[in-house]
């Protein structure tokens, strides 16, 4: 059976794109190992990992036993009034892998919600430790946290995709994004920001949200761990609390298995998402301490006022706990560490491009800043004649791949760059 690219141009919305002029898709109908087959069978080397999420890469099989083991017991079942194993083992394992602060865990079911879920709870637990003047946030220019609406409204104000809803978005502070990149001598003065507004405005200020070591969909920047330490120490300072957003970075991306670590710091909610279940199934979930708890119990609804349907969904706990059993064998750090240095070797000669503006690599994400916005579907249409899977978007064409690729991959996928800026 083909795929009618007719039907789907005329009716189907696919992301950040028109319904009258779309991009080009193309039509892939399978993927294995870490390749994507096209309906035409050309293979192309994924240099995506479908999002950050895809870690394992796809057909995976030990996480389709998972999957198809669980099928054997049930797909899904509600979670109100009800658990089950693959809840229970998940949650166990995330609280075992994450710091010992963190004690709780709601399992949402994509990355906007744990997003709206932490704010939920920062707001709610004020409102519990009866400081109802707390009702702000703090969120860093340059940041992405989601598209639904209360993640829309910490994403970046002036570049977000979301800028035209601002309006109608609760208006919260934005500090200038961290100016010490991750690989330079940190610049204590990066903080000044933060500290000027807290100084100002701490009694109004529920939480600081950020993504921790790198600002993902906002820019692909990477930003110094002393930059985090300080947002860390200044939240304590001012009674403020700290949300990382490590849904992009989590489970081990950044070469560390989080992105606090390289912070040595917790925070006090955590959102997890993408790579939780290894790019198979949408969940996500959000991390809290037992102060935090708390005080949302205290709060006048009395719980967490979040439930959505397929809330802890048996199958995507099943497929998550074995993605998460691969990552504890721990292969993923000497895959992340070589994935790294190939990157860095291979795709320093783009730096000579005078399109290029800056290539940089931190753990297994590979990115070329160009100094304009590149034409979407020309580039695609590129990569996809050199055999490789690269979306790029802005000014930013990026690889982030499975963490099993293989260095004849890589290569491939560094190649197709190369070619792409050095014509
Ligand atoms: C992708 C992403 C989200 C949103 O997750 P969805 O599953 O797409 O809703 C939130 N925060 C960060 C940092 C992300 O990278």
């Amino acid at each position: 059976m083909s795929i009618n690219l007719t039907f789907d141009r005329e009716h189907i919305w696919h992301p950040y794109t028109s319904m009258i002029d779309p991009l080009p898709v193309y039509p892939v109908v399978a993927a294995e190992g870490c390749e994507l087959i096209l309906e035409n069978g050309q293979r192309l080397v994924d240099g995506t990992a479908s999002w950050w999420s895809a870690v394992h890469g796809y057909r995976h099989p030990v996480l389709d036993q998972a999957l198809t083991d669980q099928l054997g017991q049930m797909a899904h079942v509600m979670f109100g009034g009800i658990t089950h194993p693959q809840a229970v083992t998940l949650c166990q394992q995330l609280l075992a892998m994450t710091p010992a602060s963190l004690t709780k865990v709601f399992l949402a079911d994509s990355g906007s919600i744990a997003v709206e879920v932490a704010i939920k709870m920062a707001l709610q637990y004020w409102q519990g430790m009866g400081n109802t003047d707390k009702t702000e946030l703090i969120s860093l220019r340059k940041g992405y946290h989601g598209d639904t609406f209360a993640a829309m409204a910490v994403c970046d104000p002036i570049d977000s995709m979301h800028s035209m809803f601002s309006k109608l978005l609760p208006q919260h502070h934005f500090i200038p994004a961290p100016d010490s990149p991750y690989h330079s001598e940190f610049r204590p003065e990066s903080l000044q920001p933060l500290r000027q507004l807290l100084l100002h405005r701490h009694t109004q200020i529920a939480a600081l949200i950020l993504e921790p070591i790198v600002q993902g969909y906002g820019g692909m920047r990477f930003y110094h761990p002393d930059y985090l330490a300080g947002c860390r120490a200044l939240c304590d300072e001012f009674e403020v609390l700290l949300i990382a957003d490590e849904i992009a970075t989590g489970f081990g991306r950044t070469g560390s298995l989080f992105a606090c670590e390289k912070a040595k710091i917790a925070a006090d909610i955590l959102c997890l998402g993408k790579a939780l279940t290894g790019g198979y199934l949408t969940m996500a979930a959000t991390l809290c301490t037992d102060q935090v708890a708390l005080g949302v119990s205290q709060s006048e609804a009395g719980g967490l006022m979040h439930g959505p349907t397929f809330m802890a969904n048996p199958l995507a706990c099943a497929v998550a706990n074995a993605s998460i059993g691969l990552i504890r064998a721990g292969h993923w750090q000497q895959q992340v560490a070589a994935i790294e240095a190939q990157l860095r070797a291979e795709l320093a000669p783009c730096q000579a491009s005078p399109l290029v503006k800056e290539v940089r690599v931190l753990g297994a994400i590979g990115v070329l800043e160009m100094h304009q916005s590149v034409d979407v579907a020309k580039l695609q249409q590129h990569f996809v004649e050199d055999g490789v899977w690269i979306r790029p978007f802005n000014r930013l064409i990026y690889l982030m791949p499975p963490f099993l690729i293989s260095p004849e991959q890589i290569s491939r996928l560094c190649w197709s760059m190369r070619r792409a800026v050095l014509k």
